[in-house]
């Protein structure tokens, strides 16, 4: 028998389908408060929505989009069934492989009688705008068709069609959100920094983070062979021959069976690197690729930029972060320093300084904070140090201080300082525009060295920064004195 329904419990059954539906939602979350509905109303065993994907050109499980619905044309096939619904606009259709009007008529609900068994299947149009563009698959182990059943299904495909596109269109307007944001964030990566070593792991976070279904690499053209920059190791001996064949003029290559695709890295005439996308899926999609296309065109230009920077540093003396000297000119001045304590027999002392858990920084408020904070422990140095002090931004998170003229506990007491100010400043991260969030605190662990004539200028550092080291390994936020 049939379950029967009376008409309050239609109302109620659409009723409870409406609300469920205006839930903003996953999709499973949707597949399943439908199929529990579904279940408490009818005698329906199990139901599925298929839906159209237009990137892949193929038919994918709402729920699992990773579940693709094969294009093997057999005539009772699933693709078969979707597109001749899709050819009747949404107005029919498959009750146990036999096409019906979506609207039954006397007649073709007979039929039905006829045809209904053990194990029904019924295969409903999900329609928007006129367009077929998926199936809800029902499968029922008893008899649950009434009349009241196919009018119920109609008007229910029609709150659910809406439901999903609602859902598809917003997770699109998603991703777009998400591609405008990984383009802008790679072109201001520029506005502050210069050094390949730190713009490629970021490039790289920001496109794997928007195309995390796919591995991504990113290889640099330098002595005449592709060298892998992010991430650590890429054992896929494919990707390697790939590379051999990159095209200056193509702005994709993709494998044999499109699951790896290579986009070289280019400005005007030369090849700068590859960035490769592997796929966690058997291939690359066109949308996938179009926008690769982009993120590569946008980090080419940002990594060409880093290099004629690079170029135009070379000259510089000064750290275009943080206006302290930068590494160059730090060697320049420790072996002035240096010969001229030796010629004159006066104290030399030098500090390092490294900020504590800096990349925590960057990964909890991302890296324009980072450089706030870099910012702020400059403007400490500089405000807590002499003026015939040398004081250098040494590399990332990493400062050093020269101080002339200085016996060791002198220097030491300036590094305490520096320590107790840098634990105890606000350090203003305004500009990097986090809501709530005007400030950090940070520590830093220091070394300090005093100069013998015994040493080079080489050997002074690394000695300031063994000590450094210690100040790390015993708990950090502390000054060690080599
Ligand atoms: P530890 O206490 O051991 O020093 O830990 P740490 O996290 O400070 O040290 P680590 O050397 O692991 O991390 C330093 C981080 O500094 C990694 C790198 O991404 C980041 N970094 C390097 N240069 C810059 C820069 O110019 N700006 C920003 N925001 N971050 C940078
Ligand atoms: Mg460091
Ligand atoms: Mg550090």
């Amino acid at each position: 028998m049939g379950t029967m329904i009376n008409k309050e419990q239609n109302v109620e059954f659409l009723n409870k389908l409406a609300n469920l539906l205006t839930k903003k939602v996953s999709p499973s979350n949707i597949s399943n408060s439908i199929n529990k509905l579904f279940k408490s109303y009818f005698n329906i065993e199990r139901t599925e929505f298929i839906i159209w994907d237009n990137n892949s050109m193929l038919l994918k499980d709402f729920v699992q989009d990773w579940k693709i619905y094969d294009n093997e044309s057999s005539s009772q096939g699933i693709n078969y069934i979707y597109n001749n619904l899709a050819m009747e606009n949404g107005k029919k259709f498959y009750f146990n492989e036999e096409e019906f009007d979506c609207n039954l008529d006397e007649e073709a609900q007979y039929r039905i009688l006829e045809l209904k068994s053990e194990n029904n299947n019924i295969i409903f149009p999900l329609v928007a705008n006129g367009d077929v563009f998926g199936l809800l698959n029902i499968t029922s182990e008893k008899n649950a068709f009434t009349k009241d059943f196919f009018t119920l299904l109609n008007i229910s495909s029609k709150l659910i069609s809406g439901a999903i596109i609602n859902y598809l269109l917003n997770e699109q307007m998603e991703i777009s959100l998400n591609f405008y944001r990984a383009m802008k964030d790679i072109a201001k990566i520029i506005e502050s920094q210069y050094e390949l070593s730190y713009i490629i792991p970021l490039i790289g976070e920001m496109i794997d983070r928007f195309m995390s279904s796919h591995l991504i690499y990113i290889f640099i053209y330098k002595d005449e062979k592709y060298q892998l920059v992010w991430p650590i190791a890429c054992k896929d001996e494919n990707v390697y021959k790939m590379l051999e064949n990159v095209d200056i003029k193509k702005e994709v290559i993709l494998s044999e069976n499109c699951q790896i695709g290579v986009f070289p890295l280019v400005n005007e005439e030369n090849i700068l690197g590859a960035i490769v996308a592997y796929s966690n899926f058997e291939k690359l999609l066109q949308k996938d690729i179009d926008y690769l296309v982009q993120l590569t065109r946008q980090s080419g230009l940002t990594i060409h930029r880093a290099n004629v920077y690079a170029e135009v540093l070379k000259y510089a003396t000064l750290d275009a972060l943080t206006g302290l000297n930068n590494r160059r000119q730090f060697e320049i001045r420790l072996k002035q320093e240096v010969s001229n304590s030796n010629r004159n027999n006066v104290p030399l002392c030098c500090i390092m300084i490294d900020v504590d858990y800096f990349k925590k920084v960057n990964d909890t408020y991302g890296h324009a904070a980072g450089d706030c904070v870099l910012k702020a422990v400059a403007e400490v140095i500089r405000n807590e140090i002499r003026e015939y002090d040398i004081a250098c931004r040494y590399g990332g998170e990493e400062f050093f201080i020269i101080l002339p003229q200085t016996k060791l506990q002198e220097a030491t007491s300036v590094a305490q300082r520096l320590r107790k100010v840098f634990e105890e400043t606000k350090m203003d991260i305004s500009e990097a525009g986090i809501e709530g969030k005007p400030y950090l605190k940070i520590t830093a662990s220091l070394g300090v060295c005093e100069y013998n004539t015994s040493m080079t200028a080489d050997i002074f550092a690394q000695t300031a920064d063994k000590a450094l080291y210690e100040a790390k390994a015993t708990g950090r936020n502390r000054v060690i004195v080599a």
